[in-house]
């Protein structure tokens, strides 16, 4: 059998969330982000998961590709984009039945005209820009993109912010304000909808995780959350509201134990010394697994119940831990070695891995590659 490096997924913690976050927003819809393959967990394992057990009434992704993925893989949920497609995209994403984002004349009119071409009705979400500048219309333009979206015959089935400070504690007060007028926005696009004799926009949504964790939802119609489903909360201030439960374990084995003298240096640019003679354990994962440079000489991993501390520089495929200068290390070839994940009472976080590496848990288990194989259970 060949062995990888791998992460385990567990699939009951994945519920478990899903069904906290589920409680925070009552009968709100629910798009969990599967963007970046599910954060790094598998978006196509994930999403059927909560196809079949009503966990998700949508999914949202970040490019055309990552929604043909799930389609491909037998998904058949409502998927939105959460940004505009390039005009060559559109009539692959318009044949998938991907939604649309929309976010001024232009991208409506590219959407209409590869509708067309296509021959399907799409469905379109307005984003509006209530301070992330990243994507989206001014809220003072909304009413009047709505209605260019109209005339262009797309079906305006959702109107959409992002923002940007509504995990922090200081950024309450601006995330309140943004919230309020983002619903003035969609109040005047829905009163304007009624002159015109059409119903009103069904999908109002501006909170990801951390907007449903620790702001009022009041207006939104559906939730966004990404990071909260996969086991973690999106900064150390973000309100802790729901009980989450990680989901991830990244779990090695020891390939190599030697023994070095004192004076002699370990790994790369040898930066670490032995202080003592010392027992030096070699496990097969290095950063092109995920495992940061910036681990070198302060990370940490765990065998056996106990921690290890990385002796050196991370290398590609291979790092090196200090096991201690006693014989009785109680460490052997083939040991399980956890990178994220419990050990005994020990514990390492994703929290604790983007802390060290200066980022947040999403980029830990985001960038982590495919040779890194996922299992779940
Ligand atoms: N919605 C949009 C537009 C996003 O860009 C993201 C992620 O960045 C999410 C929702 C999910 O965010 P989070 O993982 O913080 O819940």
């Amino acid at each position: 059998m060949l062995y990888t490096t791998h992460l385990e997924i567990d699939l009951d913690a994945l519920r478990h969330n899903a069904r906290a976050i589920k409680q925070l927003v009552g009968d709100r819809k629910v798009l969990v982000a599967v963007k970046a393959d599910g954060y790094g967990h598998g978006a196509v394992p994930i999403a059927r998961l909560f196809q079949r057990e009503h966990l998700a009434d949508w999914l949202g992704v970040a490019t055309v590709s990552e929604a043909m993925a799930l389609r491909e893989g037998g998904v058949t949920l409502p998927i939105l984009k959460l940004s505009h497609a390039f005009p060559e995209e559109l009539p692959t994403a318009i044949d998938a039945d991907i939604a649309l984002t929309v976010v001024d004349e232009q991208s409506a009119d590219e959407a209409a005209e590869a509708a067309k071409v296509v021959g399907k009705p799409v469905n379109v979400h307005l984003a509006l820009d209530t301070g992330m500048r990243r994507i989206g219309a001014e809220p003072e333009h909304a009413v009047a993109l709505a209605r260019h979206i109209d005339e262009d015959a797309l079906n305006l089935q959702g109107i959409f912010t992002h923002m940007p400070v509504s995990d922090t504690t200081q950024g309450y007060d601006f995330t309140v304000e943004e919230l309020a007028r983002f619903a003035k926005a969609v109040d005047d696009v829905q009163a304007d909808r009624a002159t015109r004799g059409l119903p009103a926009v069904p999908l109002v949504h501006a909170a990801a995780s951390a907007g449903v964790l620790g702001h009022d939802l009041s207006g939104l119609t559906m939730v966004r959350p990404g990071i909260a489903i996969y086991g973690a909360y999106p900064d150390a201030q973000t309100p802790r509201t729901a009980a989450l439960r990680p989901v991830v374990t990244m779990r090695s084995k020891v390939s190599f134990i030697k023994r070095i003298r004192a004076g002699e240096t370990v790994s790369y640019g040898r930066t670490w010394t032995a202080p003592t003679d010392r027992w030096i354990a070699t496990v097969p994962v290095g950063y092109a697994d995920g495992f940061n440079r910036l681990n070198s000489n302060r990370g940490r991993m765990l065998i056996n119940g106990r921690s290890f501390p990385v002796a050196g520089r991370v290398c590609m495929d291979q790092t090196m831990l200090d096991l201690g200068e006693a014989d009785d290390h109680g460490v052997h070839r083939g040991d399980d070695v956890i990178i994220i994940g419990a050990s005994g009472d020990e514990y390492i976080s994703t929290d604790e891995l983007a802390e060290l590496a200066g980022t947040i848990s999403y980029e830990v288990t985001a960038v982590i590659p495919p040779r890194v194989s996922r299992q779940y259970f």
